[in-house]
């Protein structure tokens, strides 16, 4: 097997997404999808986009998104780079930013896509432990490096870092790039948004799948200087010029201007969460502080495996990392407030198995 790989693909783990099951209908809290449908209007505009104007190609820098994330986010359009979900986003990053002498860092437990672009684009790189209490060490990033990349609040611990130490981390390392990932910042976090102005050095990247509901329709977006952004265009336009389709430039943008809709949302997304991380305490779980759309959880009574296994017999899918320092835990995505009274439930049922 493997015959004509080519050695770096022979030999790269890739990403595993979860689960996308068609056996049945499962409670999904398994891959931090928002419970909510996406804005009415959003839904509108990618119909109106899904016309006989899809024998044409798309605009290829994106426009009308690029114009409504300069309006909602105050900056000007030549700081704004959109991508197909900001995990291509952020595989354009490695080439455009990393690749010199010295290793990109990243925490040891973060996004596990940072690892694999690394070794996809032969890219340097250097795990920084998060502390014993799961936090980011902001000094492990403090020492020469090729880059950094931190996800902020992070995956899958849940832990926001307050903005002064991401900005302890952006202004301590002013020869390289920063990257914060800030898929989950919606539902709780600190955006160093704010910090792209004063700092040369620093790319904020973001999605619209978790906070704006559109996880299905791919879209993704950094914002940083111009200088950052014109190297980003470098790379796209070196790959595919038309990352973006008709309906996704449509329904991206329109996702982002309806604020009232996204506010909504949110707001109950964040008040289940504070519910179900009380009542899995009350069952003598240890949830960690969460300020993302998901918890982390070492289970009481049971394995984090067993329940896993458990929890999925009974039509309930979480997600289970078998990985050094977590495999104790369980990340749990928020859903609606009848999937957590579900997910309780399936709980008790199987602790008193
Ligand atoms: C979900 C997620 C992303 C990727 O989202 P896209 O769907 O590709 O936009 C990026 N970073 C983190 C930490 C995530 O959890």
């Amino acid at each position: 097997m493997k015959e004509f790989w080519s050695d770096r693909i022979k030999n790269l783990e890739p990403y595993v997404p979860g689960e996308q099951p068609k056996d049945k209908k499962y409670i999904k809290l398994n891959t931090n999808e928002n419970p909510y449908p996406p804005s009415p209007a959003a839904m509108e505009a990618m119909r109106s986009a899904g016309g006989a104007d899809m024998r044409l190609y798309p605009d290829p820098e994106s426009g009308e998104f690029i114009k409504a994330a300069a309006k909602v986010f105050g900056l000007k359009e030549d700081q704004i780079f959109a991508g197909n979900g900001s995990d291509e986003v952020l595989s354009m990053c490695f080439p455009a930013f990393f690749g010199g002498d010295k290793p990109v860092l990243f925490p040891d437990i973060s996004y596990s896509f940072y690892l694999v672009y690394a070794e996809l684009y032969a890219v340097k790189y250097e795990t920084v432990p998060l502390n014993e209490d799961f936090t980011i060490n902001v000094e492990g990033f403090l020492r020469p490096n090729g880059g950094v990349v931190i996800a902020n609040p992070n995956a899958p611990t849940s832990i926001a870092l307050p903005l002064a130490e991401i900005e302890r981390i952006v202004a301590g390392n002013p020869e390289s790039l920063v990257i914060v990932d800030e898929a989950y910042v919606d539902f709780g976090g600190e955006s160093a948004l704010p910090l792209i102005d004063k700092y040369p050095n620093l790319l904020v990247v973001r999605t619209c799948s978790k906070s704006y509901s559109l996880a299905g329709l791919r879209v993704g977006w950094a914002m940083g200087s111009a200088n950052l952004i014109a190297a980003l265009n470098a790379v796209k336009n070196s790959i595919n010029s038309y990352t973006l389709d008709r309906s996704a430039i449509a329904g991206g943008a329109a996702a982002l201007l309806d604020r009232d809709y996204f506010d909504k949302c949110r707001s109950k997304l964040i008040a289940t969460r504070e519910r179900c991380a009380t009542e899995l305490r009350a069952l003598g779980f240890d949830v960690l502080p969460s300020s993302a759309n998901f918890l982390f959880a070492r289970p009481s009574g049971i394995s984090a495996e067993e329940l896993f296994k458990k929890l999925r017999e009974n039509g309930v899918l979480v997600r289970y990392f078998n990985k050094p320092r977590i495999s104790d835990r369980l990340r749990i995505s928020v859903g609606t407030d009848e999937e957590t009274d579900a997910l309780i439930a399936a709980i008790k049922k199987i602790l008193s198995e």
